[in-house]
């Protein structure tokens, strides 16, 4: 791009990655973040090869591969332990050229963070104003200080104030229906596959192996939003107790404190943009999405590298909306499909209909399903 400089606010995955992309293209990118500690530091993610595609151009993804373990066994059961369908992760790195990673969250974090030079990360730091104060310079408030740009990426995340600055009439977004409890265990443990799913009546139950031998389990419930438990391990063994092995195990093997709850929220009304004057939205600011698809910060991480490869500001932003949002909103429409069919279906006959057809569905057409979303290939950094 023509510009040289940007700042980002937000420095969660869609941030760091974005401004990775725009250091590697010679920019000065300052971080502005307005936590000091990740809320999300005890969960872990999934990667596909879309997301991990793009971290290899913003040369990060050497390491994040070797600090993540592959999904190859696993799939998507009943509560009694039937299987629904299996997960071929051979047959995905043989299409894709990887199977699904999985990786701590705080781990990526840190390899993103360690590719920026230390003195872009303004850690503690929260934007709190946004001012075209020239046609080519974008300004943001942080307390006391501003900081000139000529690109602002909106990174702040599922919430973004930015967004709601740039499109005040967009209702912001709503929640899903579902709320989501998740830790890592205290403990290496044995679960027996690297990654599976299991959906009973409006609930679900998932976990990923990770490469210290712990695993992170995750558990999706349909309930009204703002809904807390006052022990919710205890909550979660009483709710889970009669599935199948290793879900009574792997909330056994976790410390009570460990637990993080939040409900799901999504960006369900589409933005009619991405860009707005000379700033970008990226990752959840721009589509938050229900993780159905294990997809939210993989697009996050095609954003930030679609947005480096633009050639000038001004082309390059329209560039960056034209590609980035049918592809976002898709995705996200997707992903709420497959929460609807999947975690969130209570009626019995809709599910014996469900599991019916996916019992029916050849394994290769379900890999064909996922290489949809995986099969993306990012534009050259150069
Ligand atoms: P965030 O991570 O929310 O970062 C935004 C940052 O901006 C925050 O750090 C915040 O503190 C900061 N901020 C906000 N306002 C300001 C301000 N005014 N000034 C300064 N800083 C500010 N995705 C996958 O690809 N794979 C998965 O397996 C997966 N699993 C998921 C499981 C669950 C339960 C959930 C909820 C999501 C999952 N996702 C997954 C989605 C993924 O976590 C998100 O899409 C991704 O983390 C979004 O990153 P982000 O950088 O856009 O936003």
């Amino acid at each position: 791009m023509d510009g040289s400089s940007a700042v980002v606010v937000g420095g969660g995955i869609g941030g760091l990655a974005a401004a990775i992309g725009l250091h590697r293209i010679g920019w000065q990118v300052t971080v502005v973040e307005r936590a000091s500690t990740l809320e999300d530091a005890g969960a872990g993610i999934s990667l596909a090869a879309n997301g991990l595609r793009a971290l290899d151009e913003l040369g990060v993804g050497e390491a994040v591969r070797n600090a993540s373990r592959g999904q190859y066994s696993g799939g998507t059961r009943t509560p009694r332990g039937g299987w629904l369908a299996r997960m071929d992760g051979s047959a995905l790195e043989r299409a894709v050229g990887t199977p699904i990673m999985g990786i701590p969250r705080s781990t990526l974090h840190r390899l993103l963070r360690d590719a920026l030079p230390a003195e872009a990360l303004r850690i503690g730091a929260e934007a709190d104003s946004l001012q075209q104060i020239h046609p080519g310079t974008v300004r943001v408030g942080c307390g006391n200080t501003v900081l000139d740009a000529d690109l602002v990426v909106a990174a702040d995340g599922i919430g973004s104030p930015m967004r709601s600055r740039l499109f005040p009439a967009h209702p912001g977004p709503a929640y899903s229906g579902s709320t989501v409890l998740r830790a890592i265990t205290e403990h290496p443990v044995d679960p027996g596959t690297d990654f599976e799913l299991t959906w009973g009546p409006g609930a679900e139950f998932g976990h990923i192996a990770l490469p210290d031998g712990r695993a992170e389990w995750h558990a999706v419930l349909n309930l009204p939003a703002g809904t807390r438990f006052a022990d919710p391990l205890a909550e979660l063994r009483r709710r889970f107790r009669t599935w199948h092995d290793p879900i009574p195990a792997l909330l056994d093997a976790t410390r009570p404190t460990a637990v993080l709850h939040h409900d799901v929220h999504e960006l369900r009304t589409p933005l009619p943009s991405y860009t707005a004057g000379r700033t970008a939205l990226l990752g959840d600011a721009a589509h938050a999405m229900t993780p159905n698809l294990g997809q939210g910060a993989c697009q996050a991480l095609e954003d930030a590298v679609t947005l480096a490869t633009a050639p000038t500001v001004q082309a390059g932003l329209a560039h960056y909306d034209a590609e980035r949002r049918p592809r976002g909103q898709a995705v996200a429409r997707a992903a709420r499909q497959a929460g609807r069919m999947g975690q969130q279906l209570s009626h019995p006959v809709a599910i014996a209909l469900r599991n019916t057809a996916m019992r029916l569905t050849p394994s290769r057409a379900a890999t064909r399903m996922i290489l949809r979303h995986h099969a993306w290939v990012p534009p050259r950094l150069d």
